[in-house]
């Protein structure tokens, strides 16, 4: 099949692409390499890759007629980067879904897209199920700009559903982690495993007591796929991540550990990291029975598998900048 990959060039879309290559599919992307970086997709050969955004309607329109079926992946990501551009985050989020909706439905073409874990916001509930009720922030915490952005595409994705029959999945992604993945835009591992390796604190951002799980993108990117090649199955949302649950404190105990450092732990006051008045959440875990129901996924990838990966792959980074 040809296949679009838009943010095909970012951490999750570069191993997609490789994915979908290796099924035998012939591959396009489309990436403005704004925090996609071409080096995650140069080792693949026989790939299309447009230099442009999902907002200039005429490029999307030309690739979709393309292909066969197109994962919407590009979209303004990272805390720290919403947090500091939130016009850029809102624009590129729901225009440019809102183009990839409109011109997938002209030539119906199947379409998977990328939403967020984020959307549940700060719901008291310690495991989200899809169905659940979302709590987000006051406008005026930008943070919450990208769950709520990320909101809008998702209605709008179901309402083209519903009104245009137009087949769409979407899958809420929860920390997604793996090699290539970059701390420069406010990733947690990453930004850890760089700190433990070249010797300097480790910013553990308030009590260290919030918890997260953290999914191999190896886990992720074929759970994907098989979603998109299901056809049976759209209009749904589904959750995609792990059920390994870590504090922040512990997590970056471990990495000291795993990467035999010097290292100390510091603890950075919220407002300090991302300015005044900023919301995190304190746990947040997937309900993962929707598609392990569905397609049977099972996370196989475990959290320390995980972190010597992401460790290995910080390692090499760090020998190619010196
Ligand atoms: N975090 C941290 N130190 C850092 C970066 C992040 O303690 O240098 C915390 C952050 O406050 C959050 C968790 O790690 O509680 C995960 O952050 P990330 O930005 O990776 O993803 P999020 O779950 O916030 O989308």
């Amino acid at each position: 099949m040809r296949v679009l990959v838009t943010g095909g060039a970012g951490f999750i879309g570069s191993h997609l692409c490789e994915t979908l290559i290796n099924k035998g599919h012939q591959v396009f992307v489309l990436d403005d390499l704004s925090t996609g970086r071409f080096e995650n997709i140069e080792h693949l050969t026989d790939i299309t890759c447009v230099i442009d955004s999902t907002l200039n309607q005429e490029v999307v329109r030309d690739l979709v007629k393309e292909v066969d079926v197109v994962y919407h992946l590009a979209a303004t990501v990272g805390v720290q980067l919403v947090v500091n551009q939130p016009i850029r985050t809102i624009i590129n989020n729901i225009r440019g879904t809102e183009t990839i909706l409109e011109e997938t439905c002209r030539y119906r073409r199947r379409l998977l897209i990328t939403s967020t874990s984020e959307v549940y916001g700060k719901g008291a509930r310690a495991i989200f199920h899809e169905d659940d009720d979302r709590v987000i922030g006051a406008t005026h915490l930008h943070r919450w700009c990208y769950a709520a952005s990320k909101e809008i595409d998702e209605f709008l994705a179901l309402a083209y559903w519903r009104e245009k029959r137009h087949p769409v999945v979407l899958v809420r992604l929860f920390n997604t982690v793996g090699p290539r993945q970059t701390g420069r835009y406010g990733m947690v591992i990453p930004t850890f495993a760089r700190q433990a390796l070249l010797g300097e604190d480790l910013t553990v951002y308030g009590d260290g007591k919030q918890t997260r799980c953290f999914a191999a993108v190896q886990d992720v990117v074929p759970a994907m796929v098989q979603l998109m090649e299901t056809e049976s199955i759209c209009g749904e949302v589904f959750n995609i991540g792990n059920n390994e649950s870590v504090s922040m404190e512990d997590l970056a105990k471990r990495i000291i550990t795993r990467t035999k450092s010097s290292s100390t732990i510091r603890y950075v006051p919220y407002d300090q990291a991302y300015g005044p008045g900023y919301e995190d959440m304190r746990h947040r875990e997937p309900c993962l029975d929707k598609i392990n129901k569905a397609i049977g996924y099972k996370p196989a990838i475990s959290l320390d598998e995980i972190l010597d990966a992401v460790i290995e792959d910080t390692r090499q980074r760090l020998r190619r900048d010196v």
